[in-house]
């Protein structure tokens, strides 16, 4: 029941932030950073403050990804996946999903798909996306598969 109510918080706060979003990559910065106020800026620190920095190319990039991701992970609470891993069906723990709301898989798979070589490379790892890790990419086919 706590679970599903946080899930259902998120789920405002990623519908929220998606509208943002798609805001700032339109050049309208407004709304989310005054999103990023109101929660606290726990998600989008670092991304907000490259934003007050310069509006880049790359940032939109950056942006756009995450659009991606939220969609993605607005489509599994819809089907009523979201927060299960995609690869031992396990619930993702909830401090896991509040770090990094577009998981879509355990700490444990997740671990065990990097050290096999062939990870997908998923990550919502925002330090790792804006220190410039072009190694970040996400395949929307391998989500939807699950
Ligand atoms: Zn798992």
């Amino acid at each position: 029941m706590a679970r599903n109510d946080s899930i259902v918080k998120m789920r405002e706060l990623l519908v929220k932030r998606r509208d943002a979003l798609r805001r700032a990559l339109a050049g309208d910065l407004s709304l989310l950073k005054s999103l990023n106020e109101q929660t606290g800026g726990d998600v989008g620190d670092a991304a907000l403050d490259a934003a007050q920095d310069e509006i880049s190319s790359k940032l939109a990039e950056v942006e756009s990804r995450e659009l991606a991701n939220i969609e993605v992970a607005l489509e599994r609470m819809r089907s009523g996946s979201y927060g299960l891993c995609e690869i031992c069906n396990c619930k993702i723990p909830l401090a896991r999903l509040n770090a990094l709301p577009y998981a879509t898989s355990c700490i444990e798979c997740q671990r065990a798909m990097e050290s096999s070589g062939g990870g997908s490379g998923y990550a919502g790892d925002w330090s790792r996306v804006l220190d410039g890790g072009a190694d970040v990419d996400v395949s929307f086919s391998d989500l939807e598969a699950g």
